[in-house]
């Protein structure tokens, strides 16, 4: 396979994502696909989608999943809404994420992705076990199903990630390298966490934030790739130090302005072009 094909995020009815048309006028070869709501993902749907993306040559990488009732609107609300951290939700979700992994099986996809949430940080919290525990179940139906299961990075520190990674102890989970949420989260400078848990990058997206006046209080910046502070050349030339040969999936999480979203992933692609040419 190419090294580096370009990606992009794409939605079909859920998520944020670009539509498949939009993915297909950009001209990337590779997408990550958010999985679409419940009444969408059967074998029918998932034959009748195949079908368009051999007609567009466009080919899913990686199924993320994504929950009702979560909202990044701040980082509390994070905490208190997002994956399968909070227990109210939790048994519920996980059954949905089981039925996504159900649902990429069918497209032939052999990664799933998510936020687990905000782990507690201190081992010995009850709700880390908890958490610990979860992933494990989920990581068990991926196998089962041929696949692994990537975390989007982001709400933990490089060490607090390796640590989690450590402590449930599956052979089929890896990370979503998104070098942004580590800014926007305010968990690290990502340049350096990609070199600790590089063993474990199967998959990122480039997209780009500037750090907010105090960082993990307040949400940094999200803007378009190359223009804030992660540095993409750097970015680029760490992926080649770890060795990660995959998909440079662009994410541009701005779907009420989709002519904007199009423009500036379309920027995104020629940056992302001079620089393969140039490092790659
Ligand atoms: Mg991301």
């Amino acid at each position: 396979m190419e090294k580096w094909p370009l990606g992009v995020f794409a939605s079909i009815d859920a998520g944020l994502g670009v539509r498949l048309e939009v993915a297909h006028e950009l001209g990337v070869p590779t997408i990550h696909l958010h999985a679409p709501h419940k009444a969408t993902r059967t074998k029918q749907h998932a034959e009748q989608f195949l079908a368009k993306l051999k007609k567009l040559g466009i080919r899913i990488s990686v199924v993320f999943g994504g929950f009702e009732g979560e909202s990044y609107a701040d980082i509390p609300t994070v905490t208190r809404t997002v994956g399968l951290v909070p227990p109210a939700t939790r048994a519920a979700r996980l059954k949905e994420m089981k039925e996504i992994s159900d649902f990429a099986k069918l497209l032939g996809v052999g990664a799933v992705a998510l936020h687990v949430g905000f782990v507690p940080h201190d081992a010995s919290d009850p709700l880390h076990a908890e958490v610990v525990a979860v992933v494990r179940d989920l990581c068990d139906h991926c196998k089962d199903n041929g696949q692994n299961l990537h975390l989007e990075t982001g709400q933990e520190t490089a060490d607090g990630l390796l640590q989690f990674l450590t402590a449930v102890d599956r052979d089929n989970l890896f990370i979503n390298f998104d070098p942004a949420n580590m800014i926007l989260y305010g968990s690290g400078e990502p340049i350096q966490a990609i070199r600790k848990v590089g063993r474990y990058v199967r998959s990122v997206h480039c997209k780009d934030a500037k750090w907010a006046a105090k960082p993990g209080h307040e949400w940094g910046a999200e803007v378009p790739f190359g223009e804030g502070d992660v540095g993409a050349e750097n970015f680029l030339r760490t992926l080649n130090e770890i060795g990660y040969t995959g998909p440079l999936t662009i994410e541009r999480e701005i779907p009420q302005e989709p002519s904007r979203q199009k423009e500036e992933i379309g920027r995104a692609i020629r940056l992302l072009n001079g620089l393969k040419a140039k490092i790659g």
